[in-house]
């Protein structure tokens, strides 16, 4: 884990490497200062020479210069490594996000996601920085000043010592605590972020139906739960910082009484007992930064643990290494002895066998539930099949790639998601190189164009978040400029028109239809008035598909679509 870790340092080497060497550099100079001391006073003050102390307050100043100098390369470039690990693992995490599977979304928080794209990456960087730093020089000082205080005086030295153990046994101890504690902080945020993009994005129906309180009520405990967590770190943080504390107050105390002692003896000089107690300091420091950095280690490796799960988890679907590139395809699409379960438990598609002719419109119909919409996202792989392959123009989809098949099919839904932004920015995302001419036209085609003229700002009008600010036939015309402008040869609407009044509809089945047009198209209705012309019609129920036929001869048949339409029939 740390070896990987480590391997984000790589492109920021140069980086690392400056950083590194001054910190070393700052840490050397900070340990030769008692020597410097204890020599000012042994020596220079007994002399009373004004001239040499001056010359040596003027080689200080330049020690503090250079010193400051490189503490300020320390704190900013060192803190630019760490930004920077921080924004290569949030563009990579990214990325791998983009790149997963509906099936992980499906069984993935946003929220979660979020905290990992944001809190989890953040002491991911403060670790990237000050982790091996400031090990490395703690390590460096403390031997360094060790060593030092060896030479001044062997006893006061290991007296200096004896009390490490127990401070290096509290440290061990604290740290295996701080770790729990840590992790049970980041699962406890993650839950807190979870439950605001859902209350938050789910705001409309949570006000609709007067939850607020409740919704409240339901924070509230997630929010508790939290503190606890992050308290309960906290208090463990505390108890080893006093712990800390104390024992490196005896510490000082006994090199105190203990130096005293042997300067009375005449073991020790003045400046050499100055300059022990400075050097004490020095050794402790390192201290600090190691029990700095056991809150940091812990925090930051949770953190990272997070991300390489992640990052770990592959894409269900990906492309085969021999995968092909398939350009323009005519859109004869089969179905053969397809089976598909979203989990294990419960299968939602068995042995299905379909075909469907390139430019043929065919419409399926069936009760809620029984797998049309399920059908169609396998169409663009969205997931793969459990058993049995569809095909496309005879090519397995499975041995295309991912993109040139996508980009071959349109989907409208019945909800449509649009992006916060323009509306011209919207239709463009059908096409990201269409010109502004191309989405005028598309606009035109899906009966928008009346609509935007009607808008003070035309086609920069912002649409609001998921373009709240347009009604469901605005939104559904939209989505339908987006699909002309993506103009893909297999096209899937699937109840596009389903949540719409009857004049909505006609106008939107108008642009529908022309959208069809030479393409092979595939439509999942309720209203079965909007399929009367389509090419055939495949009947789904949840035990497959049980009917199929064109329009008349299904009525002729007098079975499940005939009952059916006898019943929207009688309703109209
Ligand atoms: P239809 O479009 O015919 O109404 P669907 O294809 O949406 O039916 O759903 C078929 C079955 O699969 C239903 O039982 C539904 O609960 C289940 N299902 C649909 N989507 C998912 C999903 N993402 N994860 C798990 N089960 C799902
Ligand atoms: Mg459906």
């Amino acid at each position: 884990m740390i070896r990987r870790f480590f391997t984000y340092y790589k492109p920021h080497k140069k980086l690392f490497i400056i950083d590194f060497s001054s910190a070393v550099i700052v840490a050397l100079l900070e340990l030769g200062f008692p020597l410097a001391v204890q020599w000012f006073i042994d020596d220079l003050l007994p002399d009373e020479n004004w001239a040499m102390i001056v010359s040596v307050s003027a080689g200080l100043l330049a020690f503090y210069v250079t010193s400051t100098f490189l503490q300020y390369i320390v704190n900013y470039w060192g803190h630019m490594l760490g930004i920077n690990i921080e924004t290569d693992m949030r563009q990579q995490l990214f990325n791998h996000v983009q790149r997963q599977s509906f099936r992980f979304f499906d069984n993935t928080k946003t929220g979660h996601i979020m905290s990992r794209v944001t809190n989890d990456l953040m002491d991911i960087g403060e670790l990237a920085h000050h982790g091996p730093e400031d090990l490395f020089i703690a390590v460096m000082t403390f031997f360094g000043a060790f060593g030092i205080m060896l030479t001044i005086n062997v006893k006061l030295a290991i007296v200096s010592v004896v009390v490490m153990p127990f401070l290096v046994w509290l440290i061990a101890f604290c740290n295996v605590r701080m770790n729990k504690a840590w992790k049970k902080m980041y699962g406890e945020i993650a839950n807190v972020n979870a439950r605001v993009e859902d209350s938050v994005s789910g705001v409309r129906v949570v006000q609709s139906f007067t939850n607020e309180k409740f919704e409240i009520a339901r924070f509230m405990k997630d929010n508790q739960t939290f503190r606890k967590a992050k308290l309960g770190a906290y208090k463990i943080m505390s108890y080893s910082s006093s712990g800390i504390y104390m024992m490196t107050r005896l510490i000082t105390l006994l090199v105190l009484v203990y130096g005293a002692w042997l300067s009375f003896t005449g073991e020790l000089t003045h400046g050499e007992l100055v300059s022990f107690i400075l050097y004490v300091n020095v050794l402790l420091k390192p201290i600090d930064k190691i029990s700095a950095l056991m809150e940091l280690y812990p925090k930051g490796m949770a953190g990272f643990k997070r991300f390489t799960e992640l990052i770990d988890t592959d894409p269900e679907v990906e492309d085969r290494k021999d995968a092909v590139e398939v350009s323009t395809l005519r859109g004869d699409i089969r179905f053969e002895d397809v089976s598909f379960s979203y989990d294990e438990h419960k299968s939602v598609l068995k042995d299905i066998d379909l075909s469907i002719r390139a430019g043929e419109t065919v419409a399926f119909v069936g009760p809620s539930g029984a797998g049309k919409t399920t059908i169609c996202s396998l169409i663009p792989r969205f997931y793969d099949v459990s058993n049995g392959s569809i095909k496309i123009d005879g090519i397995d989809l499975r041995d295309m790639t991912k993109q040139s098949l996508r980009s071959q099919i349109g989907i409208v839904q019945q909800d449509v998601f649009l992006f916060t932004g323009t509306i011209k920015e919207n239709i463009g995302y059908g096409n990201l190189d269409a010109s502004d001419e191309e989405i005028y036209e598309a606009a035109r085609k899906a009966h928008l164009e009346d609509f935007i003229a009607s808008l003070p700002f035309g086609y920069e009008t912002q649409i609001g978040e998921r373009g709240l600010k347009l009604s469901g036939g605005q939104k559904q015309r939209l989505a339908i400029a987006r699909m002309f402008l993506k103009n893909p040869p297999i096209l899937i609407l699937d109840e596009a028109t389903s949540a719409l009044d009857t004049e909505t509809e006609r106008i939107i089945q108008a642009a529908l239809t022309d959208l069809a047009k030479n393409r092979t198209t595939l439509v999942i209705a309720h209203r079965l008035a909007t399929i009367r012309n389509a090419d055939r019609i495949v009947v789904v129920t949840e035990n497959g598909i049980a009917e199929e036929g064109s329009h008349d001869e299904l009525i002729e048949k007098g079975g499940i679509f005939a009952n059916l339409h006898k019943i929207q029939f009688q309703k109209a």
